[in-house]
């Protein structure tokens, strides 16, 4: 029996597998949410240079993959062992092996997050396409929600790309037809963008970002259109209900900026998972 009929015939074994796998890939994205936003400044400061007319300083080769991992405390090389997803964190006990600071527990959660969301994922949508594509989905998602926490901004190496990616995907109608695909990306880009215009007129400040704008774009392009109220509303109310509370128990201050990223993130992930069943549930209700 080849991989591919085990696959098909055992659900158990392939979410399973592919719960493992993502752990891995986990993994990875804790270096892309990491080392994405430093490798995007590192080619901005040199074109900004470039552009001055200046010699770009030689810099040592910094990339998803060059140089191997090492703790931020102590420089020690993590080694391969070091670097097994949960196991790893849990055997060393959240410290770093050679000066023993603490390791984050953010990287274990990237992880385990990634894993638990992938299995669903793969559980969901059994052995095939479907599965594929949500992954993709969902780890862009993830990559996002953290680079936008980190860094208030959302890359356009990663938003863009998922918008094609999601028009692609539909083209085969994996999620939705291809014309509410289309639909979906440019409503989704115009919804906020309509949103960021009413409240600067009427504030004078910027409620977010362009990013913001393409992060709901994307998720319109792989849903399609009529998700996009579900998205907004969700990721609306979240973010409201973590604002208020941040600003009464953690004393944010009112006018410090929240990353709206994540909450359409959350929001989106959710559609996916559960947004044929709120709209179901919603036409039924009325
Ligand atoms: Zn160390």
């Amino acid at each position: 029996m080849s991989l591919f009929q085990a696959f098909q015939s055992s659900p158990a074994l392939f979410v399973t597998s592919v719960t493992v796998l993502s752990l891995a890939v986990g993994s990875f994205l804790n270096v892309v949410i990491h080392r994405l936003p430093q490798i995007l400044e590192r080619q901005w400061r040199a074109e900004l240079a470039e552009h001055s007319g200046q010699q770009p300083a030689p810099a040592p080769r910094y990339n998803l993959v060059v140089p191997r991992s090492q703790c931020p405390a102590c420089g020690h090389h993590i080694t391969a062992l070091e670097n097994i997803p949960l196991a790893s964190y849990l055997v060393l006990g959240g410290k770093c092996s050679a000066c023993k600071a603490t390791i984050s527990p953010r990287y274990p959660l990237v992880e385990a997050l990634t894993g638990a969301l992938s299995g669903y994922l793969a559980w969901r949508y059994g052995f095939g396409w479907q599965t594929l594509a949500a992954l993709i989905f969902a780890w862009s998602m993830i990559a996002l929600a953290f680079i936008d926490l980190d860094t208030f901004y959302l890359p356009d190496d990663v938003t863009l790309p998922l918008i094609w990616a999601g028009l692609l995907v539909n083209l085969g109608g994996v999620f939705v037809d291809l014309q509410s695909a289309v639909i979906g990306a440019v409503a989704g880009y115009l919804a906020l963008w309509l949103v960021f215009w009413c409240y600067k007129f009427a504030t004078g400040k910027e409620g977010m970002g362009y990013g913001d704008f393409k992060l709901l774009a994307a998720i319109g392009a792989w849903l399609g259109w009529k998700m996009l109220p579900v998205v907004i509303l969700l990721s609306s109310f979240v973010g409201a209900v973590v604002g208020i509370a941040l600003i009464v128990f953690a004393r944010h201050g009112r006018n410090v900026p929240i990353p709206f990223g994540p909450y359409l993130v959350l929001g989106g992930v959710s559609a996916l998972f559960w947004g044929d069943a709120l709209i179901a549930y919603y036409l039924q209700a009325r």
